[in-house]
C-alpha cells in the first residue's frame, strides 16, 4: 500500500508528461506534469480513447512489437484547443509474469525547453541554408545578366545564347525550389490534405513510368511484380510524387543505358503491407553520406550530384509523404554497383 502511494506521488514529481492508455485506448493514468501541459485533469478524460490527447505520427503498431521503446513524434492536443508536436517514447505495458498479454501503453512526453531550444537551432539552420540555396542562383543570374547588360557587343552570339541559357537554367532551379520550399513548410506545419483511399499501384507505377520515360535516356525499366493486383491505401497524387522522385532520382544518378528495376512485394510479417523497391545501377551512396540523404538540403558533392538538377529535398519529401501514409522508406543497398530504395505501404 505505502508502496503503491510512494510510486504514485513519485510520478507526479517527475517533469515529464506521462499518460497510460489500456488495451482498449482508454486513458487509465496521466500524472502531474501532464495536467500542467495540456490542461486535461485526469478525472475529465479517464476512460476516454488516447487520441483525445495524442497521435502518434508514425504508425509503429507497439502492442504487436517485441520492441520495447520506441522513440517518435506525436500530436499532443490540449484542453484549450492548440497543438504541440513532440518526441515521445512510447512503452507496451506488459505483465511480468505474461509476457503475450498486451495491457496497453505508456507515452513519456520528452521536457519541453530542451525542444525548444532544439526547434531553434533547426530554424536558424534552415533560415541560413535556405539564404545559400536561393543566392547561388541569384548570384549567377545576376553575373551573366551584367555581363550580357554591359559588353553584348563584344560577345559572340553564341556566347550571349549560353548565357541566356543559364540564366534561364538558374530561373528554373530557384522555381523549383521555392516550390519544393513551399511544399516542406506545408508538410512541417501538417497543412497537407491527404486523401487516403484505395489505388491499384501497377496503375500508378505505369504513369510515372510512362511520364518518366521520356527523360530515361538510355535506360530501360524492368518490372518485378510479385504483387501485381496489390492495392495500397494512399493518396493518388502524393503516391505519384513520391514514385516520381524515386525513380526520378534513380534516373538521375545511374548511367545512360542501364537498368532500372522496379519491384513490388507483398510482406505479412508485422503488418499488412506492400513494399515497392526501386534498384539503380548508379554509382551508388558512401556509406558516411547514407545518413545524410533523408535530410533536408542532402544534395552530397560528388561528381554525378554536380551534373544533375536538384534541390536536395526531394528524398526529405518523400520520406516525410510516407510516414505521413503510415509507410516507411529506408535505403535496402548502396554500392558502387548500384542503389536499392525500398518504401512500404499499407496494402488494402
Ligand atoms: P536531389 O534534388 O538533389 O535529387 P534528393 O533529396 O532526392 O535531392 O536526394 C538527395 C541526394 O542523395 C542527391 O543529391 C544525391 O546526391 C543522393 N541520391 C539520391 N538518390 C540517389 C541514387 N539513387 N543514387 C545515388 N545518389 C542518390
Amino acid at each position: 500500500m505505502l508502496e503503491n502511494l510512494i510510486l504514485a506521488q513519485a510520478i507526479d514529481l517527475i517533469p515529464d508528461p506521462i499518460i497510460a492508455i489500456d488495451d482498449q485506448s482508454r486513458i487509465v493514468f496521466t500524472n502531474e506534469a501532464h495536467t500542467q501541459l495540456t490542461g486535461w485533469k485526469l478525472a475529465e478524460i479517464k476512460g476516454q480513447n488516447g487520441r483525445l490527447i495524442y497521435e502518434i505520427l508514425s504508425d509503429v503498431n507497439l502492442l504487436a512489437d517485441e520492441k520495447k521503446n520506441f522513440k517518435q513524434e506525436a500530436i499532443l492536443y490540449k484542453k484549450d484547443g492548440n497543438k504541440l508536436t513532440l518526441n515521445i517514447t512510447c512503452t507496451a505495458l506488459k505483465h511480468d509474469g505474461l509476457p503475450n498479454v498486451k495491457l496497453g501503453q505508456i507515452v513519456v512526453f520528452h521536457p519541453l525547453f530542451l525542444q525548444a531550444q532544439d526547434i531553434q537551432k533547426t530554424s536558424d539552420d534552415f533560415v541560413s541554408t535556405v539564404s545559400h540555396e536561393l543566392r547561388t542562383p541569384l548570384t549567377s543570374i545576376k553575373g551573366f545578366a551584367e555581363t550580357l547588360i554591359k559588353s553584348s557587343d563584344k560577345l559572340k552570339e553564341s556566347d550571349q545564347k549560353r548565357f541566356l541559357q543559364i540564366i534561364k537554367d538558374q530561373a528554373d532551379h530557384l522555381t523549383r525550389l521555392v516550390e519544393d520550399l513551399l511544399f516542406v513548410s506545408r508538410l512541417d506545419n501538417h497543412k497537407l490534405h491527404l486523401t487516403i483511399r484505395e489505388l491499384a499501384l501497377k496503375k500508378h507505377i505505369d504513369r510515372v513510368c510512362e511520364v518518366l520515360a521520356g527523360q530515361a535516356g538510355g535506360r530501360i525499366f524492368i518490372y518485378d511484380f510479385q504483387a501485381k493486383l496489390s492495392t495500397v491505401m494512399a493518396d493518388s497524387d502524393r503516391l505519384e510524387q513520391i514514385l516520381n522522385n524515386l525513380i526520378g532520382n534513380a534516373i538521375k544518378y545511374s548511367p545512360d543505358n542501364s537498368s532500372i528495376t522496379i519491384k513490388t512485394q507483398f510482406e505479412k510479417k508485422e503488418k499488412n503491407q506492400i513494399i515497392i523497391s526501386i534498384t539503380d545501377q548508379g554509382a551508388g551512396i558512401s556509406e558516411e553520406d547514407q545518413e545524410l540523404i533523408f535530410t533536408r538540403f542532402s544534395r552530397l558533392d560528388n561528381p554525378l550530384t554536380r551534373q544533375t538538377k536538384g534541390t536536395g529535398l526531394g528524398l526529405y519529401i518523400t520520406k516525410s509523404l510516407i510516414l505521413a501514409m503510415k509507410g516507411e522508406v529506408w535505403l535496402d543497398k548502396s554500392d558502387s554497383n548500384g542503389s536499392t530504395f525500398s518504401f512500404s505501404l499499407p496494402a488494402k
